[in-house]
C-alpha cells in the first residue's frame, strides 16, 4: 500500500481567518488519513477507515471565509487520538509499563483509547505491541502538536476579543456498533454536546441546534454523545471560553460502504456553512453588547 510518508505532511493545518476574524473556532480531529509510515497495522484499510470522520474538514471548509479559524488533523484516529486525554493509555497495548501514571478510562477499555487497540468490535488495530517510545513518538509528534494548534489559536483569540467560541466537528456511523455506547441504535442527524452543559453557555449551543432543527434536521442534545477532551480541555464558560461538539450523521453525505461522498455532500455543506452565519452572527451580537 502506498501510504504518503507522514513527513511530508505537517500534523495539523491551522487556516486562520480571511478578511476581519471572528473568536469563532471549528477543529476537525478525526479526518486525517496519513499515518507515520512505521506504523504497520494489521487491520484491514476499511476497518481502519470506519474510524475516520471522512471529509469533515472540507464540510466546514468555507469557515475561514466567514471569518472563523479550522484546524485539522492529518494524521488518522486509529494512529493517536487527539480526543482522548493524553494518559488514557490502555496498559494492555504496551510491550512495557507505561513511565508515567495512567488513567484508563472506559474509552480505553472499550478499545478507543489515547492509541486505539480495536478497529471494529473484536478486530485488533496492531498485531504486536507497541514499544513505550513509539508511543511517546506519537504523543510528542502528532498529539502534543494538535493540542498546541488548537490552544494557541483559541488563546490568541480570547486575548484579542475577551472570549471565544468553539466548535469541535465529527462525523458518526449512521448506526452504532458494539463498541458504541449507542450499540445498534440508529442515530439522529446531528448529535450535539457540551458534556451535560458544563463547556458551553447555554444560548451557544442553543443557537446551534436551533439552527439546525430551523433546517429540518433531528438533532439529539448531549444523547449519545456527551463530548470528549477536546471541549472539556478548552472551555471555560466562567472565563467566557465555550466549547460545544458537532456530530454529522455519515449518511447525510458519504457512502459508509465505499466511503465516497454522495450527492448529499454538497447540501449538507450549504446548511452548514448557514450553521457557521448563524453562529458568526451571535458570536458578533455577543461582541457588541461588550
Ligand atoms: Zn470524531
Amino acid at each position: 500500500m502506498n501510504r504518503p510518508e507522514a513527513h511530508a505532511v505537517p500534523p495539523v493545518i491551522v487556516r486562520p481567518a480571511r478578511g476581519t476574524p471572528l473568536p469563532l473556532l471549528f477543529d476537525s480531529p478525526h479526518s486525517g488519513t496519513i499515518a507515520p509510515s512505521w506504523m504497520q497495522p494489521v487491520a484491514p484499510p476499511e476497518a481502519l477507515a470506519s474510524g475516520c470522520d471522512a471529509f469533515v474538514d472540507e464540510l466546514y471548509g468555507m469557515a475561514p471565509d466567514h471569518g472563523c479559524t479550522l484546524i485539522a488533523a492529518t494524521f488518522p484516529r486509529w494512529a493517536i487520538d487527539p480526543n482522548r486525554a493524553r494518559d488514557d493509555i490502555d496498559p494492555e497495548l504496551l510491550d512495557a509499563p507505561w513511565p508515567e501514571p495512567v488513567v484508563v478510562t472506559d474509552k480505553s477499555l472499550s478499545g478507543m483509547g489515547l492509541i486505539r487497540r480495536l478497529a471494529l468490535p473484536g478486530m485488533p488495530v496492531h498485531g504486536r505491541k507497541l514499544r513505550v517510545n513509539e508511543v511517546e513518538a506519537l504523543i510528542r509528534d502528532y498529539y502534543d502538536p494538535y493540542h498546541d494548534a488548537v490552544r494557541t489559536q483559541l488563546d490568541a483569540l480570547h486575548a484579542r476579543f475577551g472570549g471565544v467560541w468553539h466548535v469541535d466537528c465529527h462525523s458518526m456511523k449512521s448506526r452504532g456498533n458494539a463498541m458504541n455506547v449507542d450499540a445498534g441504535q440508529a442515530r439522529p442527524d446531528f448529535v450535539v454536546s457540551d458534556r451535560e452543559g458544563s463547556t458551553s453557555a447555554p444560548e451557544f449551543i442553543d443557537c446551534a441546534v436551533t439552527t439546525l432543527r430551523g433546517l429540518g434536521y433531528r438533532v439529539n442534545v448531549n444523547n449519545p454523545y456527551k463530548g470528549a477532551e477536546l471541549v472539556r480541555r478548552y472551555s471555560d464558560p466562567a472565563a467566557n471560553r465555550h466549547s460545544i461538539q458537532i456530530e454529522v450523521n455519515r449518511a447525510l453525505y458519504m457512502d459508509e460502504t465505499t466511503r465516497e461522498r454522495h450527492q448529499g455532500f454538497t447540501g449538507l455543506a450549504a446548511n452548514l456553512e448557514r450553521l457557521i452565519s448563524s453562529l458568526s452572527d451571535f458570536i458578533q451580537s455577543r461582541l457588541a453588547r461588550r
